[in-house]
């Protein structure tokens, strides 16, 4: 197992957390996303995005505008706007025709398994990329209404990559930056796209474009430079397609005393007792995790099961339990996973269970944030494989929840965003199936020091690049890029 030292250009970010210079403070933050989530913060349906989106819109005002969730047989004629104490929520609905080629077609059968590597997944058709830069361009002409001349508008996410051309073809000339919580995969992949060009042209109509870790920010920068004939402008700068913009690394942190909060109250709530009595002293191993193929939890299993097989004296004693909630359910790709995972754990247990001991427990549902941070507390062991993933919130809310005298083991794959920053975790490859068992089995053994020096190194890391760093970083980069321009 190696730590993983982070790159000397990401700790040049990270250190030098960047004050907000006056005029991002001062400007009304826009904040585009496919999904708004109107609904509580702290309830079900607020990931990562959603919970980083409302810190940085409290803090200045403003406006989320983005797909309402509902499905309409034709496209909306205008946003639903509902004002808020300080965020205004604009949200359009999607016609039926849209929701299939922009939403399952482009966006989740295409971007997706290409930008998390898998190219022999996506389905590409020329309709649904049609579709998704109609529903582009659809935002764009909702939302320039709804701006004034100071605002600065932050898009996020894959589904909205052509987004500020759509804006500058319509005369908005504000800050436009981008955010991409996904990887970015290198040129190769990239060019599998039939329509990598247009993207890639669309991209450089923003003025800043962020991204979770230096390798994203390569694979985008190559193209632009090699195959789209750009310049190299400074040390962030690239100017391609008639255009010049910033790319670099801002990686989404957590607020990590929310957390650490969060999960301490919840030692005695029922929940807790309720896991703790089912347990019976056994050694908890958890998994969090939207039923995705690009979570690796196939592999995961296997490498449980590996763990059960190699160190026989875990049998009986040790519980994985994969709390994994099912997502996307209309692309054929998610149903098929979640057959092989109900297989692969009712495989397991038939092979290992006892009448008193279920080595799996796999759960098909998700929990709220406070239940869960609870949950990752009690496990002595966090698993998170992913094959590839932007960054892995879950990975620094395991960390965050630790209690700080005993703290469980992160098992964290070296191909999630996440290891650029948490090297003192037992870093795996999750192909390796007897590897990452290895590494369990390391984690279960772990001394109680060793654990309190890599919990408090990575705690140190997380501080630094918490939510409140990120949002701050990248608004104070783009209103510097945009003053540039
Ligand atoms: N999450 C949750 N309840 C669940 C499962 C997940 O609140 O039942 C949250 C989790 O705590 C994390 C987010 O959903 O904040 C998942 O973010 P991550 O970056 O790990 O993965 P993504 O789903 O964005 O690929």
């Amino acid at each position: 197992m190696t730590r993983l030292p982070p790159p000397a250009s990401f700790l040049a970010l990270s250190t030098a957390r960047p004050a907000t210079p006056p005029a991002a403070r001062e400007r009304r933050l826009v904040v585009v996303s496919n999904r708004v989530a109107m609904a509580d913060p702290g309830g079900k349906a607020a990931g990562g995005l959603a919970v980083g989106i409302l810190a940085a819109l409290k803090r200045s005002g403003g406006i989320w505008f983005g797909w309402s969730g509902a499905v309409t047989p034709a496209p909306p004629a205008a946003a639903d706007v509902v004002h808020g104490d300080d965020i205004t929520f604009a949200t359009l609905a999607l016609a039926r025709r849209d929701y299939e080629q922009y939403y399952n077609g482009f966006a989740n059968r295409v971007l997706w398994p290409l930008f998390h590597y898998r190219p022999g997944l996506i389905d590409y058709k020329r309709e649904d990329f049609a579709g998704y830069l109609r529903v582009n361009r659809q935002f764009a002409q909702h939302l320039a209404p709804l701006l004034s001349p100071d605002d600065i508008i932050w898009v996020h996410d894959y589904h909205l990559m052509p987004l500020a051309d759509e804006l500058r073809r319509l005369g908005i000339e504000q800050p436009i930056g981008f955010f991409l919580h996904t990887p970015f995969p290198v040129t190769e992949i990239l060019r599998v796209l039939p329509s990598h060009a247009a993207l890639m042209r669309a991209m450089c109509a923003y003025d800043l474009v962020g991204f979770q870790t230096e390798n994203d920010v390569w694979g985008f920068r190559d193209y632009l430079l090699r195959c789209a004939g750009g310049r190299a402008e400074g040390i962030d700068g690239i100017s391609a397609f008639g255009r010049q913009l910033r790319a670099a690394v801002f990686p989404i942190g957590i607020d990590v005393d929310a957390i650490a909060l969060q999960a301490a109250q919840s030692v005695d709530s029922r929940q807790m007792r309720r896991l703790q009595e089912s347990l019976r002293q056994r050694r908890l191993i958890i998994g969090v995790d939207r039923l995705d193929y690009s979570k690796g939890l196939l592999q995961r299993f296997r490498a449980f099961e590996r763990l059960i097989e190699m160190f026989p004296e875990r049998r009986g004693h040790v519980t994985l339990m994969q709390i994994a909630p099912p997502t996307r359910s209309e692309v054929p790709e998610y149903s098929q996973i979640r057959r092989s995972l109900e297989t692969a754990a009712g495989h397991i247990n038939g092979r290992f269970a006892e009448f008193d001991w279920m080595p799996v427990r796999y759960l098909n549902k998700s929990f709220n944030h406070r239940t869960l941070c609870g949950f990752l507390r009690a496990a002595g062991v966090g698993l998170v494989t992913p094959l590839r993933d932007g960054m892995n919130l879950v990975a620094k809310e395991y960390v965050a929840a630790q209690d700080p005298t005993d703290p469980g083991v992160l098992v964290l794959s070296c191909f999630a965003g996440a290891a650029r920053e948490l090297g003192d975790a037992l870093i795996v490859n999750p192909y390796d199936i007897d590897g990452v068992a290895e590494a369990i089995q390391e984690a279960l053994m772990m001394p109680r020091e060793e654990r309190v020096e890599r919990w408090q190194a990575m705690m140190a890391v997380m501080r630094r690049n918490d939510i409140a760093a990120w949002r701050d970083s990248f608004t104070a980069a783009l209103a510097d890029a945009a003053a540039g321009r």
